[in-house]
């Protein structure tokens, strides 16, 4: 039985934990981990990297046993081929993982605040470089035809950014009835999500966002960092 630890703890950087399964993917030597502190890729949000003892390692979702795997970076010189029930410590890469941690929830902030705008969720991408929320708009909104009012939409799409930011509203994870882990922003905003989020809102620096419309579709690209560690 494999723990997510990565959705309990976003700061947790290691864990001593041990091996419960290894095996081969296309080709590739893979070990399963009882702790897992590895966010795999998934659900628009970048893979985490870290190590498996001293080897550099990347989490991969196996479909197959259903486990989270971790298969070693570049080639497999390095790898020294873990044993079932082997004791390890598994280690993440903190500074990336914040980073992606920030960039994914300020994305949920973008979302909510595109649903106060009346827009419904299109699509979402919490790549660093690349991260948007794309909407439609149910109702033709005439604003968003002309560039003064693209201005004004993007004039308060920030600010309510900004005062959730300022607020600093929790971010929590509770699993509802259906067993779905939903995430929530204080009052603000809920949504099913299996990523990894900073604590609070205030953790969040250099919110930057951008609009462009085409044909319809609304997207809203973003960049965020983490601020110091509380
Ligand atoms: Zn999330």
């Amino acid at each position: 039985m494999q723990v997510r630890s990565y959705l309990d703890d976003t700061y947790a950087e290691q864990v001593d934990t041990r091996v419960i399964a290894v095996g081969e993917r296309e080709g590739r030597a893979w070990a399963a981990v009882e702790h897992c502190l590895f966010h795999p890729q998934g659900g628009g949000q970048p893979a985490d990297h870290g190590w498996l003892d001293d080897v550099e390692v990347v989490p991969v979702r196996d479909a197959s046993s259903g486990l989270v795997v971790v298969e070693p970076v570049g080639d497999e010189r390095g790898w020294p081929g873990f044993a079932d029930g082997q004791p390890v410590r598994a280690r993440i890469d903190l500074e990336t993982r914040l980073a992606h941690a920030a960039l994914h929830t300020a994305g949920h902030l973008v979302e909510a605040a595109g649903r106060a705008q009346g827009w419904e969720l299109a699509a979402n991408n919490h790549f660093p470089g690349q991260a948007r929320i794309e909407f439609t708009a149910p109702r033709p909104d005439p604003r968003l035809t002309e560039p003064e009012g693209r201005e004004e939409v993007l004039t308060e799409l920030r600010k309510a950014v900004a005062a959730a930011v300022a607020e600093d509203l929790p971010v929590t994870a509770a699993v509802d009835g259906q067993g779905l882990r939903v995430v929530s922003l204080g009052a603000l905003h809920s949504a099913p999500c299996g990523g990894t989020h900073v604590h609070g809102l205030g953790d969040l620096r250099d919110v930057e966002l951008s609009l462009k419309v085409k044909r319809g579709h609304i997207r809203v690209s973003y960049s965020a960092a983490h601020g110091p560690r509380r």
